[in-house]
């Protein structure tokens, strides 16, 4: 009988526990990939995701034909799909590698009791995080709610294990069964095609994912520690789209930093391991409190009074605030579906902060419009600069969108590549244009409050509104 192997956020061969173990079983594989319903809890895929997720599927299918296989393509539930899909193949045995979403969970734990009790064999592996979010407890026995306590239980349970080749083959079933045919699933925009570009800056798939490493390993870690905190600089591996589909595990990505030579120091690679270590403490976060994803963590902010303008909301979605460094920011994520770390801390402390917009607006932006939506890390992301979270940055932390510019794109190059209507201005005038002097703009051919936007807010008003408001809460 054929074992199904139900793909889910693991699109790749290698390093996919639940594929290798059926395919050294000698017996016939069949390999799904199943659209499921939107789920409740951690919200419905995102258009810029759904981008990917058509890039990744097709790039999986290819590499699944070039070892004598075949990608299933369904939708539906989950429960229904697999139930007939084992009626029609004959399977006896499911196999999956672990999800840590909440809804995910639940689903999987319903299914592998109702598999089991019809008599199949239900398999599941690990994959996704470099440990479980079970295995890693304090020494109480509960789960982790601050990081460098986990950071260093991480650390010290040792190596994650090796990753294991991609099959270089696959017995195929006697009869294939029937698949959708992914263009009717529609997840590629139409009109307007806002993802045009994306395709210039990324390649989904396994092979890209390997690449993007590659280049990372050759080009970035070496200056990671300090330049990873420059928008401008490629210090960052942009590794984030590939690892929330499961494109490349992070375990491989690990092991990759690795014995790397005198050229990149331990400081580099051990803060990229704690970066990395991040994404499985905001899983470890949302598996153990799932109520993460939509709520205040910390309960006292439920009485904050946000300003809940959609004036301002629409203008930090456009990219429209008058302040260069969030304008780039916002910009470069509709344009590319990313947006540098440093920059996210700081539109997001913009939206927070200044325009008094409650941090679950931003995240459900992002969750729709960023190519790597992660429920875990971007909830948890959201309520640590939101300073709501489990070991959240303090509220009071207010980010200053000039000063930040200043210091973390000092000679304004980000900002000129996403806001161009201020490529010619002075840098020292470049995250500030409301302060240059009139011959200044003259010369750079900005007008403001015409070509670029006068301030939406002003930052130091904002400030001290955002205090008065965050006190009245004690
Ligand atoms: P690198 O610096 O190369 O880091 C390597 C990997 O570590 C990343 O690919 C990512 O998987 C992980 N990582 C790094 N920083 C973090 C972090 N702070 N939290 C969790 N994991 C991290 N990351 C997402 O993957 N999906 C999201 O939806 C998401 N939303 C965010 C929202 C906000 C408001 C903020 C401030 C951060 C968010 N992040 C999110 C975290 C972080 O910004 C991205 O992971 C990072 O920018 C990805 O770029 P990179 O791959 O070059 O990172």
């Amino acid at each position: 009988s054929p074992i199904i192997v139900w793909f889910r956020k693991d699109l790749r061969l290698r390093d996919n526990l639940a594929l290798a173990t059926a395919a050294e079983s000698g017996r016939p594989v069949i390999p799904v990939y199943i659209l499921e319903p939107a789920s409740t809890g951690t919200g419905p895929l995102g258009a810029a995701q759904a981008w990917w997720l058509h890039h990744s599927l097709l790039a999986l299918a290819a590499s699944l034909k070039d070892i004598g296989s075949n990608l299933v393509l369904r939708s539906g539930p989950a429960e229904a799909v697999l139930a007939s899909l084992i009626s029609d193949t004959n399977a006896n045995a499911v196999h999956w590698n672990r999800r840590y979403d909440p809804p995910g969970v639940s689903i999987d734990t319903a299914l592998k009791e109702a598999l089991t009790t019809n008599g199949l064999t239900v398999r599941s592996f690990s994959g996704q995080l470099l440990h479980e979010p079970t295995r890693l407890r304090t020494g109480g026995g509960t789960p982790y709610r601050v990081y460098t306590p986990f950071w260093r239980a991480l650390e010290a349970s040792g190596k994650p294990p090796e990753p294991v080749p991609a099959p270089t083959s696959l017995t195929c079933p006697a009869s294939w069964p029937g698949s959708d045919n992914i263009e009717d699933w529609k997840l590629l925009p139409t009109h307007p095609n806002w993802a045009a570009e994306f395709a210039d800056v990324w390649q989904p798939g396994e092979a890209g994912a390997q690449e993007r490493l590659a280049s990372f390993i050759e080009n970035g870690i070496g200056d990671y520690r300090h330049g990873r905190d420059f928008p401008a600089r490629s210090n960052t591996s942009r590794l984030s789209p590939h690892l929330s589909l499961g494109e490349i595990s992070p375990a491989d990505v690990w092991h990759a930093t690795r014995g790397l030579g005198a050229s990149v120091s331990a400081e580099d690679v051990i803060h990229f391991r704690k970066e990395l270590a991040w994404r499985d403490f905001s899983y470890h976060l949302l598996f153990h409190f799932p109520e993460l994803a939509t709520k205040n963590w910390n309960p006292r902010f439920d009485a904050f009074s946000w300003s809940g303008s959609q004036d301002l909301f629409h203008r930090w979605t456009q990219g429209r605030t008058g302040y260069p460094i969030v304008d780039a920011g916002m910009r470069e994520l509709w344009r590319y579906g990313t947006m540098h770390n440093r920059v996210r801390m700081i539109v997001a402390s913009f939206l927070i902060k200044d325009l008094l917009i409650d941090w679950r607006e931003g995240e459900r932006w992002f969750r729709d419009t960023l190519v790597d939506a992660d429920p875990a890390s971007n909830a948890a992301s959201w309520q640590w600069v939101a300073g709501s979270g489990a070991d959240a940055a303090p509220f009071f932390r207010i980010f200053n969108p000039i000063t930040q510019g200043e210091k973390f794109d000092p000679d304004g190059d980000y900002v000129r590549q996403f806001v161009p209507e201020l490529a010619g201005l002075d840098a020292r005038y470049i995250h500030k244009p409301f302060e240059a002097p009139q011959a200044a703009l003259n010369e750079a051919g900005v007008r403001l409050g015409d070509t670029y936007p006068l301030p939406i807010v002003d930052h130091r008003k904002a400030r001290s509104m955002a205090m008065a408001a965050y006190q009245s809460l004690e």
